[in-house]
């Protein structure tokens, strides 16, 4: 093993219950032998994936021994400060939009930014120095908090800033939605040879969350969702062009 990689064995995985970072996560307990998540509780309308990500926290735990060995405290920090600076369709209840500026009316401004900051702090006091997150230019590059640069350059201020070299994994950065699927399907096929990958695209499916709207009524192939939000559009076109989808029953 190299000294990079005992250098960097502790991974805090930014984990907000949706198909993304749970991709994220499969990805850190492939490669870290200590993984850690934290979530964010901001007053998000879609409250129901703070629900959900411990059900795939669980369910991760039970298909896949292996990584439930290397899993370890889940952190949910309270964000509500962030509804006194925004006023956004993430919080409020109003339409979600393209606005005037080409970015959606979902947009916090630096909310990234806040994530990652606090997810540093915390992996300081854990004694992790890797951060995974699932930000992506790829498929719809309208934050500019997800953005590869904005990465590379709070990875230098959080490490400068703190005196701890903090590395910020971001596996999905250059994949789009259809080669999220795939990655997830290798992941869970390299951790279990005996039907892994199926079982954690399937899991993905079922028991992540992406819909904005909180809706969980309704089940596409893809997972359920209102369908008509941008996050939902985002997923299911992402299934759609995922050549190994498996067929519905
Ligand atoms: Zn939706």
């Amino acid at each position: 093993m190299s000294h990079h990689s005992d250098m960097h064995q502790n991974a805090l995985v930014l984990f907000s219950g949706g198909q993304d970072s749970a991709t994220c996560l499969a990805h850190a307990l492939a490669r870290y032998a200590r993984v850690e998540t934290i979530g964010f509780d901001y007053g998000q309308r879609h409250r129901v994936e703070l629900a959900q990500r411990l059900v795939v926290l669980r369910e991760l735990r039970a298909r896949f021994p292996a990584w439930a060995a290397r899993l370890g405290e889940d952190h949910v920090l309270d964000l509500a400060v962030l509804g006194q600076v925004s006023d956004t369709a993430l919080t409020r209840d109003t339409a979600i939009a393209m606005q005037a500026s080409g970015l959606p009316n979902t947009f916090v401004p630096g909310r990234n930014l806040l994530f990652l900051t606090l997810a540093a702090a915390l992996a300081y006091r854990r004694g992790h120095s890797v951060i995974v997150t699932g930000v992506c230019e790829t498929d719809f590059s309208g934050y500019p908090d997800c953005r590869d640069d904005t990465m590379k350059a709070l990875q230098v201020a959080l490490s400068l800033g703190m005196d701890r070299r903090f590395l910020i994994d971001t596996p999905l950065m250059w994949l789009d939605k259809a080669a999220t699927w795939q990655l997830a399907h290798a992941l869970g096929q390299a951790a279990d040879p005996h039907g892994g990958g199926p079982a954690l695209t399937a899991l993905i499916a079922e028991h992540t969350h992406t819909c904005y709207l909180g809706e969980r009524r309704q089940r596409h192939p893809w997972g359920w969702g209102c369908g008509q939000c941008p996050a939902c559009e985002l997923r299911a076109s992402g299934w759609a062009r995922w050549p190994q989808r498996p067929e519905p029953d």
